[in-house]
């Protein structure tokens, strides 16, 4: 079964969903993970340009599939969102990383604020803001938590996603554009909505070096700039990009250049390091 599964993987790899039988397969080994494991969350480093110090980390979920062996989260979130399993997925990564926060000493390395990724469905819930203020009840929280949310969250349903976004913000979270590049924008929703941070999308980051690229990285960049957001750019890979990104007065930098996601108890190693170049 196990040799069968993973072949079933690979053809099926560009897209899961495509098969049903998986799906329902899928769905029921999630909800065995919630309960009895195989989830845990990796924590991947980003970096202050101006000091070189760690600033801040993404949590990013990891299932290890007792069969199947590592699914990624592109994958598995969206069996999550088509069940239901979205919200008891949510509120478990939030418990996580609230149990990680402990283990390092109750605040992560240095004080460092923690992003974590909302789905579009799980943020689009009608009670999420009010199930969310019960969850973070039980948790210390002592911390920064800055929800991710992509373009299209925002800017469907704008009026209504708005007083979600203030609620949230008066919970004490603060608010980052995701994928920042890739989705609908409209410039003033940018100055209206109660964002702290863009995060530039790794298409762009990746063009850097070409004469285009450049362009649309230093435009982006002087909107932020000039709308006094945090811009962190995602998926820095090489020195090139974030020289260029550091000399255009890119806040924070995240990529693999940086450090790939570790598990929490890496964390403080890595906090320890400076990073500038
Ligand atoms: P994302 O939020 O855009 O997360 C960044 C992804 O880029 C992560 O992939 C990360 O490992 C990868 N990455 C970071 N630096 C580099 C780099 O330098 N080069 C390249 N090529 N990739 C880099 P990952 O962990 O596989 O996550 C994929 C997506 O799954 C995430 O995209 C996010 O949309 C979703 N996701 C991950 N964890 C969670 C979670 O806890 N909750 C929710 N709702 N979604 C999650
Ligand atoms: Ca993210
Ligand atoms: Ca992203
Ligand atoms: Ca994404």
């Amino acid at each position: 079964a196990k040799a069968d599964g993973r072949a079933r993987l690979r053809v099926y790899d560009e897209s899961l969903e495509d098969d049903a039988e998986l799906q329902l397969q899928l769905e029921e080994d999630l909800r065995d993970a919630l309960d009895t494991g195989g989830l845990r969350m990796m924590y991947q480093p980003q970096i202050d340009t101006r000091t070189g110090e760690m600033c801040g980390v993404e949590a990013l979920i990891r299932w290890q599939h007792p069969t199947l062996g590592a699914i990624p989260p592109d994958q598995f979130i969206g069996v999550a969102e088509r069940t239901g399993l979205i919200r008891p997925l949510g509120d478990w990564i939030l418990r996580e990383v609230d149990a990680d926060a402990r283990k390092s000493g109750s605040n992560f390395p240095r004080s460092v604020s923690v992003s974590i990724n909302l789905s579009p469905i799980q943020f689009g819930q009608s009670n999420f803001v009010s199930h969310l203020t019960q969850i973070i009840k039980q948790l210390d929280l002592n911390y920064t938590v800055e929800l991710e949310l992509t373009e299209g969250v925002v800017m469907t349903d704008a009026e209504h996603n708005l007083d979600k976004l203030r609620q949230l913000k008066a919970l004490g979270f603060k608010l980052a554009i995701d994928d920042f590049g890739t989705g609908y924008s409209s410039l003033s929703y940018l100055r209206h909505f109660p964002i702290d941070t863009l995060k530039i999308d790794r298409s762009f980051i990746n063009d850097i070096g070409t004469p285009d690229g450049d362009g649309i990285v230093r435009a982006i960049l002087g909107l932020c700039h000039a709308l006094d957001l945090t811009v962190v750019a995602e998926g820095v890979e090489t020195k090139e990009q974030a020289l260029f990104l550091a000399d255009h007065g890119c806040q924070i930098l995240q990529g693999f250049l940086l450090g790939r996601p570790m598990p929490v108890g890496d964390l403080m190693a890595a906090s320890e390091q400076n990073y500038l170049p």
